[in-house]
């Protein structure tokens, strides 16, 4: 799989510096990433960086169509949803598979570095909207 830059791009510059594999490009005054050369950071980091580096939700996504198989392709409106969504998904296939030491090792990083980030002080929960009757 790799990840694409949406029209919710800011341009703010901070995804290129951070590629490991210089896959993102600037295009005509937009950013673009070469799905050629992403790899989704595998080999580099356990997170990909872009979208860990991308202050907006959604100008930088998986990009589905390179999805692999048995992985399911249908979003929801709620951009976390979808992401725990696939997270789960992904998790349930690979643990199906034979589990090598690498992947067991990536996950658990993985998972502890999700973790810290729900827990941190400094993330924002949506607040309700409306007045309760
Ligand atoms: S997922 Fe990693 S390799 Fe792919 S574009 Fe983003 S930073 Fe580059
Ligand atoms: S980090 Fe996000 S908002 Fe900034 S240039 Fe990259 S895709 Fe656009």
């Amino acid at each position: 799989m790799t990840y694409m830059i949406t029209s919710q791009c800011i341009e703010c510059h901070r995804c290129e510096s951070v590629c490991p594999t210089k896959a993102i490009i600037r295009n005509e005054q937009q950013y673009q990433i070469n799905p050629e050369r992403c790899n989704d950071c595998v080999g580099h980091y356990t997170v990909p960086q872009c979208w860990a580096a991308c202050p907006t939700s959604g100008g930088c996504i998986p990009d589905l169509a390179t999805l692999p198989q048995g992985i399911s392709k249908k979003l929801s409106n709620d951009y976390w949803e979808d992401w725990f969504n696939f997270y789960n998904q992904l998790i349930l296939r690979l643990k199906a598979n034979h589990q090598t030491e690498y992947w067991r090792r990536w996950f658990d990083r993985y998972s502890q570095a999700l973790s810290r980030q729900l827990h941190s002080p400094t993330l924002h929960t949506p607040t309700s909207v409306g007045v309760h009757p």
